[in-house]
């Protein structure tokens, strides 16, 4: 926390007044006593505490409210440049780090690749080396680096830290928390990647302060993330929930990574759309084409010209997804869906195959649920891991 040892109380007021700051700024002490509903005193109190520590500021009075009698009030605001979290995403085959600001946004952003096969030390010294830099340049600036949050693929035991399985990489029980702990000295904070995405995009994105989000992506794999209003990210009792991807869609149908037959992912993952499209196009081996160029981004555009082969085999997918998402829909009612990865997910013909399935196996369709784009697209996974870490230490 900004303001170190202090009571469980003060500091849920302070986080408070900080969160209620985020989402309504400027704001005046009265407007922030009605939102959090403190008292008057406790809030002037708790302001001059955070100003004094430079993470708010000060605008002067409100030149939308002088005509009346009196003075106007004065704004506050979060200092944007005061404080900042990095961010690093540890994906299937690349890194992604950033540093983000108080009020989200994104500061020196880098995507680096993740050779096959790269040892965890390898990633876990790139990211010491870029995380001390930043930390050294915000110094310079005044600014206070919190804490880094590391978003990761796969199962993670967030309690501990640690990343119990990710296939993609070939990483079994690698103690994230403690390795980068052990390198840098700021609180670290690790989670599943797509969880992360949702989170960021809740707080700093498009959705932010949103009724309830489920945040979806779709490449290699499907991944699941599900923020809900007054209990915030879904984790479930074992740190297993959200998993869209292992849904069965599909009873007897193709088998899934996980040993599973008929899982959303082993459905629409961009292995088996492109396994189904070279399937149907060996039927009409006159369309067939290059298969090694083949990748979901270049059936879209197949479907997109025509196509049929490609058409029936994205229209197909689309139902798949648009039957997990309802049943998520049925059960949690969000309001907003987020989709990110790969074309099918975010390509115009698609997203509309996905919305039509989706609203055709919803119970109840009268109120409508928006789909649409993440907003922080490649860079989704970093702002996240950001994000948990300004939630942690100063939200
Ligand atoms: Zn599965």
């Amino acid at each position: 926390m900004v303001i170190k040892n202090q009571s469980e109380m003060k500091d849920g007021n302070i986080r408070n007044i900080l969160r209620t700051m985020l989402w309504n700024a400027p704001i005046s002490r009265a407007d922030l006593c009605k939102k959090t509903g403190l008292t008057p005193s406790a809030v002037s109190a708790l302001i001059r505490e955070l100003l004094e520590i430079r993470v708010i500021q000060e605008l002067g009075p409100d030149s939308q409210k002088n005509q009346g009698v009196g003075r106007p009030p004065s704004l506050l605001q979060l200092r944007a440049n005061s404080y900042a979290a990095a961010g690093a995403e540890i994906g299937a085959n690349y890194l992604s780090l950033g540093v983000l600001d108080l009020t989200g946004e994104m500061q020196d952003t880098m995507i680096e690749k993740i050779a096959p096969g790269e040892q965890p030390e390898s990633v876990f010294d790139q990211i010491t080396c870029y995380v001390a830099k930043q930390d050294s340049q915000l110094k310079e600036k005044r600014a206070k680096l919190v804490g880094l949050g590391v978003a990761v693929t796969g199962l993670v035991d967030t309690k501990r830290g640690i990343n119990r399985f990710a296939p993609n990489l070939g990483w079994r029980d690698i103690n994230v928390t403690e390795e980068l702990s052990s390198r840098l000295s700021i609180p670290v904070v690790v989670d599943n990647n797509v969880r992360l995405m949702a989170l960021g995009e809740q707080w700093f994105g498009n959705a932010r302060d949103s009724g309830g989000l489920i945040f979806v992506q779709v490449g290699a794999g499907v991944g699941c993330g599900i923020v809900l209003p007054g209990i915030g990210l879904l984790r479930g009792a074992f740190d297993g929930g959200g998993e869209l991807g292992h849904c069965t869609v599909l009873p007897g149908g193709p088998v899934c990574k996980c040993g599973k037959q008929g899982c959303l992912e082993a459905l629409i993952s961009e292995r088996a759309l492109v396994s189904a499209y070279l399937r149907r196009t060996a039927i009409h081996s006159e369309t067939a084409g290059d298969p090694r160029s083949l990748s979901v981004d270049t059936i879209v555009e197949a479907a997109n010209q025509g196509d049929i082969d490609a058409t029936s085999v994205l229209r197909e997918a689309a139902e798949f997804l648009g039957i997990g998402l309802a049943t998520l829909v049925n059960i949690l009612e969000p309001s907003q869906i987020v989709l990110n990865g790969n074309a099918f997910a975010l390509s115009p013909l698609t997203r509309t195959w996905i919305c039509e399935s989706t609203q055709r196996h919803r119970f109840s369709s009268e109120e409508n649920i928006e789909l649409s784009d993440a907003t922080f697209k490649g860079h989704q996974g970093m702002v996240g891991a950001a994000t948990a870490a300004l939630q942690q230490e100063i939200f």
